[in-house]
């Protein structure tokens, strides 16, 4: 029998010596699972066939007992496993209005690198992409991290983003709507490649990393250029059966309001999005503080109408109204109260997340990591490499 095959359980077929092992770090990089049993359920091993896979594992020392003591269910204390961190490495990074930035992650989600570069409102969309581009080379090359040890590249994009490309269709400077192509600049790197809307990936570092952490049902939200949307539902994204949307920006509000740069009148996006932000040495005093209110009431009423379709108990807010959490939170809660209380629908929890700079390049890094980390690893314990 070839030394790489072995028959599984049942005997009804080969499957490759080191599927199983592969199985295990994936899962072990995606949820941070520490324990044998915690895995063993997860992945639907047999107990005999997990310790098998982590006592390869160990032997190699691409996981390691963590010195961790942990509940191994009702009255046990087991040991907790650990993955090493410098098994593989995870690009992500993200393009919208404002900026470029780039990340490296470790297999324990730990940022090794990074950089995060405004975008001038003038600049073409080549230069924004090229910089991007350099953003992303900037990292790998500061990490000293060898590309061959790089799993993947995960990339959050504005508006409506292709699932069969890396393309996306939106509205960025220098004032226009544009169809890019990402897919053949990003092709340079000769990494697999998965991409998402930026509001997906922030709201993958939630759940994965954030406030919504053991929520199964929440709704994130993502105001920077624009104003996106995720909803999840029982532990799942909703999406359409074509494509994610979360354009929660362009719901009219006023049909009768300011043209919107989606060519209608009185969208959300004019009313409280950051393409309509005032310069940020206006953000201070009073004049900016009943902006804010202004601006909380619009958002309160955009959020109120999607909550009077879906309720979940929780919505998490991330982007530029984070450094003014204390200013916009009361009104925003007064605006959702005014839109739902009379309907006798309770206002959600309210939270805004933590100041991470780089929370949609991590998103985008865990799906990624998600889509490639088990053929990274096979090929690596077919390849008998030792990982250094
Ligand atoms: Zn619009």
């Amino acid at each position: 029998m070839c030394p790489k095959y072995r028959f599984n359980d049942t005997g009804s077929g080969i499957v490759s010596q080191f599927g199983t092992e592969a199985r295990v770090l994936a899962e072990m990089v995606r949820s941070g699972a520490p324990t044998r049993a915690e895995l063993a359920q997860r992945l639907g091993l047999s107990k005999a066939s997990l310790s098998r896979a982590t006592a390869g594992l160990l032997s190699r020392g691409f996981i390691h007992e963590s010195g961790l003591v942990v509940s191994g269910g009702p009255g046990r204390r087991t040991s907790a496993l650990a993955v090493r961190p410098d098994l593989g490495y995870i690009l992500g990074g993200d393009i919208e209005g404002m900026g470029v930035r780039a990340c490296l992650i470790d297999c324990t989600k730990t940022v090794v690198a990074s950089t995060d570069r405004p975008v001038g409102a003038e600049w073409s969309m080549d230069r924004i992409v090229c910089t991007w581009i350099e953003a992303i080379e900037e990292v790998l090359a500061g990490s000293g991290v060898p590309a061959r040890k790089v799993i993947g590249l995960g990339v959050g994009l504005p508006g409506l983003v292709s699932r069969d490309s890396v393309r996306f269709h939106a509205y960025l400077p220098p004032g226009r709507w544009v169809d890019v192509a990402v897919g053949s600049a990003l092709g340079s790197f000769g990494l697999p490649i998965s991409a998402a809307n930026n509001v997906i990936c922030v709201s993958e570092y939630e759940r994965r990393l954030g406030l919504a952490r053991g929520h199964g049902s929440f709704i994130a939200l993502l105001v920077r250029y624009g104003i996106g949307a995720a909803v999840y539902a029982h532990g799942e994204l909703i999406v359409g059966e074509q494509s994610f949307t979360g354009e929660l920006g362009h719901m009219r509000l006023d049909p009768h309001g300011p043209r919107c740069i989606c060519g209608g009148k009185g969208c959300l996006d004019v009313f409280a999005s950051g393409r309509t932000l005032p310069p940020e040495d206006a953000r201070s005093g009073d004049i900016w503080d009943g902006q804010l209110v202004e601006r909380a009431r619009w958002l309160g009423v955009g959020l109120a109408n999607l909550l009077k379709v879906y309720h979940p108990p929780l919505v998490i807010l991330n982007g530029i109204y984070n450094a003014y959490a204390g200013g916009m939170g009361p009104a925003l809660e007064a605006a959702l109260g005014d839109e739902l209380t009379p309907l006798g629908i309770d206002v959600p929890e309210l939270v805004f997340g933590s100041p991470v700079v780089l929370k949609a390049d991590v998103g985008a890094a865990l799906r990624a990591a998600d889509a490639f980390a088990e053929p990274y690893f096979e090929a690596l314990l077919v390849d008998g490499h030792d990982a250094e």
